[in-house]
């Protein structure tokens, strides 16, 4: 062979092993997208439910089972919980009995496990979470949408305040006594709970499964975007409309939760009674009109956002990085306050 042909023969081999490499390439490339793609917008399945008084979103994607069986199931879940621990409405849900029971009451491990959780808030915020108020939150109409709204007589509201309050509540395993006639109202946290039941269903049916819930801005993880990108998720702007934000923060997992005044209120002379009470006065608490708290499960979050509702920017709520939560306040005058911690979950 000429040595000129030699050279052609090397350089065409070159050539060929060049295409190989690039065909293995562009096959891997392929690959890598048509995965991306097909677990991408498409494979999100979305659902609004009305629960809890709120519009309800579930968003999910799986690739192991429909993510419609999944979503069912979820939502059944949910509605569940909701009339289960219905305090007022539903004579035959578990908290509607014990309100309307003067004796101790044997409970079901889960309702032991709420109230519990509720109390532990209690202790910790120094009463700003109440569980107990009731007969305060009945007084001020917030019962249910369709109670008129007025303001109740200074008179009414001492009356309320004497049955009502956690010191009263007691737990021993899975027997609950309530005492001085007080009424629970596991409206802060319940829905944080039944989210929480939710995601972990949702986790059941499928470990590798994605998307979110969100119940009216109280929000809990199933699993990152796409399995990858963290969920861009707005606060919203107390005195702004339903689309107006004050800032985002990015979450792949975890909780999050707004407690606001802005929710459920009626006005009287230009005053804004809203649902959220402080449980030292027995009118809406001043101190915030907004709280937002970010943990690892809903329930916490929600029963912590409704706490530094009450409390404003105070030491208990800086207090909360030490259980790994972080929060933001914004008081009446609009001024905004973080704890160390949370600007790490504004950045993507
Ligand atoms: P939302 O349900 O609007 O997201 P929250 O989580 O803050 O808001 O819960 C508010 C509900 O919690 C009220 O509707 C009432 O049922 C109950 N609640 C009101 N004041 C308190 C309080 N100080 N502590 C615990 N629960 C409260
Ligand atoms: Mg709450």
């Amino acid at each position: 062979m000429r040595k000129a042909d030699r050279k052609d023969v090397l350089k065409n081999r070159r050539v060929i092993q060049s295409l190989i490499f690039l065909s293995v390439i562009f096959v891997f490339l392929g690959i890598v997208l048509w995965r991306n793609t097909s677990r991408g917008s498409t494979a999100y399945v979305e659902r609004d439910d009305f629960i809890f008084g709120t519009l309800v979103r579930v968003v999910v994607a799986s690739e192991k089972q429909d993510p419609e069986t999944i979503i069912d199931a979820m939502i059944q879940e949910m509605k569940r919980i909701e009339s289960k621990f219905h305090p007022y409405h539903n004579g035959s849900s578990v908290i509607f009995k014990l309100n309307h029971s003067s004796k101790a009451m044997t409970v079901d491990e889960e309702t032991a496990f709420l109230i519990s959780k509720s109390l532990y808030y209690s202790k910790l915020t120094a009463g700003a979470f109440d569980p107990a108020l009731g007969r305060l939150i009945k007084l001020w109409g917030f019962d249910s949408p369709d109670t008129e709204k007025k303001l109740p007589k200074p008179e009414e509201i001492q009356e309320a305040l004497k049955a009502s309050g956690y010191r009263n509540v007691k737990v021993n395993v899975k027997e609950v006594l309530l005492e001085n006639g007080v009424w629970l109202d596991l409206g802060g946290i319940a829905k944080g709970y039944a989210v929480d039941q939710a995601v972990r269903i949702a986790k059941r049916m499928d470990e590798n499964a994605t998307g979110f819930v969100d119940a009216g801005g109280d929000i809990a993880i199933i699993g990152p975007k796409f399995g990858q990108y963290p969920w861009k998720i707005g606060i919203r702007d107390p005195r702004g409309g339903p689309q107006d934000i004050v800032g985002v923060v990015y979450l792949s997992e975890g909780a999050i939760a707004t407690s606001g005044d802005y929710e459920r209120y009626f006005e009287v002379e230009g005053i804004r009674y809203h649902h959220i009470l402080d449980p030292q006065t027995g009118y809406p608490a001043r101190k915030a009109i907004s709280a937002t708290v970010i943990a690892k499960k809903l329930v916490d979050a929600d029963a912590l956002a409704t706490a530094a509702f009450v409390l404003g920017w105070h030491k208990i709520v800086e207090g909360f990085v030490g259980i790994g939560a972080q929060a933001m306040i914004i008081d009446a005058e609009g001024n905004t306050f973080k704890t160390r911690g949370f600007s790490a979950y504004e950045k993507e």
